[in-house]
């Protein structure tokens, strides 16, 4: 399976692991994401910033529904008797939330 940038099919990575008949991924070369950071007047860094933030955005919002899950969860174990324990990133997220 190959990635190749969806600008100028430049081949940007191969996946030997993966048959060729699971089709191709998508990204966007070096230089490609250059014209496009110029035509949009944004450096690289500012760029990467962004998909960073959405990233964390995202990642965030997931937390908050696995933590939404666990308190459901806590809330419920009195009856079914299940008790468990968040995993290390909703107990820091759970942490930071009350901060
Ligand atoms: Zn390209």
């Amino acid at each position: 399976m190959q990635t190749i940038c969806a600008w100028c099919t430049t081949i940007l990575a191969t996946d030997a692991s993966r048959s060729a008949a699971e089709g191709v991924s998508h990204g966007i070369c070096l230089s490609c994401a250059e014209k496009i950071c110029a035509a949009n007047g944004i450096t690289q860094q500012e760029r990467l910033e962004q998909q960073v933030a959405g990233l964390v955005s995202q990642c965030d919002l997931l937390l908050e529904m696995v933590g939404d899950l666990y308190d459901v969860a806590v809330a419920l174990a009195p009856k079914t008797g299940v008790t468990i324990a968040p995993a290390a990133p909703v107990r820091a997220w759970q942490k930071g939330r009350t901060a």
